[in-house]
């Protein structure tokens, strides 16, 4: 999973797409293109729909980080106190 924490982001100026980290994708940061070194500013006020989009997916990737987070926790503290025999 870890290797799949990467959301696609348009670049509004050259308008190549590269990746870039979930957790670096959020509301008001910036991040350089890869290919034009464009500052980008990723806001969700943004009038381009892609990096909306790039916003979107990487909250969504987040989530889904912090869900499985929670649920490895969660089984571990289960089975531990349960103590089940297959
Ligand atoms: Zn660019």
């Amino acid at each position: 999973m870890s290797c799949d924490d990467k959301v696609k982001i348009r670049c509004p100026a050259c308008t190549r797409i590269f990746r870039e980290r979930a957790s670096r994708v959020r509301d008001g940061a910036e991040v350089n293109c890869l290919n034009c070194n464009k500052l980008i500013v990723l806001t969700k006020e943004t009038d381009d729909s892609f990096l909306r989009r790039a916003l979107k997916a990487a909250r969504e990737i987040r989530a889904a980080k912090d869900a499985a987070v929670h649920a490895a926790t969660y089984s571990g503290a289960a089975s531990a106190s349960k103590r089940e025999t297959p």
